[in-house]
């Protein structure tokens, strides 16, 4: 194992509807697991409640959010609900450089494209108990109205189909402890992967040929 195939970082992924738990995981493991970053995605959109620039999000304008796209300063970037949401490519350099695990709180699509660009990333989808629930978490916010709960889980719906598609783990969130250990589960094995410990130390590589017998 050369350090060109030595992926020492993790990409972590997390992906859900809105309603099933996954920010509150998303944060719950970046206190548990030792070396873990979160990506602060940038965004177009204004801050919410009580969003703090730098945290949650960088909040940027239209004209920022394109000079970052031409400079490939994003892993990956996407317009969602009318607003553009890109995950910054320096969050991965500093995984690398960490030996830590990078936390991108995002949708489908872009974990699909963070995959695309780095095959070992793990991706993992959070599900609500059920449809009916997931439902009765948007309707409790009581910010919605009819017409926008219907989208919104019309919107659940097509995001949880191509998430348990394409996905390589699936977190079902009924019970938030078991899920949360079941989430931290996956990042204790993928740290033991093949490719991702740093063997350097063990010293395994044949000595030269002109020093073999003496
Ligand atoms: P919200 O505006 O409600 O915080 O997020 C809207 C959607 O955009 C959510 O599904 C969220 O996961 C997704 N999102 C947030 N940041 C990013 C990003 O950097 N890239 C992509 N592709 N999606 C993102």
């Amino acid at each position: 194992m050369n350090e060109s195939t030595l992926h020492p970082e993790l990409l972590l992924v997390l992906s859900a509807p809105s309603g099933a738990g996954k920010t509150t995981l998303a944060h719950r493991l970046l206190k548990e697991v030792p070396n873990a970053l979160f990506s602060a995605s940038f965004t177009t959109r204004r801050p919410r409640g009580k969003e703090q620039d730098g945290v949650d999000y960088h909040f940027v304008d239209v004209a920022t959010f394109q000079e970052k796209i031409e400079r490939s300063e994003f892993v990956e970037w996407a317009e969602v609900h009318g607003h553009f949401y890109g995950s910054p490519q320096s969050v991965v350099e500093e995984a690398r450089a960490r030996r830590g695990v990078a936390i991108f709180d995002i949708d489908v699509q872009g974990g699909q494209a963070i995959k695309r660009k780095h095959p070992e990333a793990v991706l993992i989808f959070v599900l609500p108990p059920s449809m009916e629930e997931l439902e009765r978490r948007l309707r409790d916010r009581k910010t919605d109205s009819d017409e926008t709960i219907r989208r919104r889980m019309l919107a659940a719906r097509s995001e949880i189909e191509r998430g348990i598609a394409s996905y390589d783990y699936i977190v079902l969130n009924d019970d938030f402890e078991r899920a949360f250990q079941e989430l931290r589960s996956v990042v204790i094995a993928e740290r033991c992967r093949r490719g991702r410990v740093d063997l350097s130390k063990l010293k395994l590589e044949k000595p030269p040929a002109s020093d073999a017998g003496r």
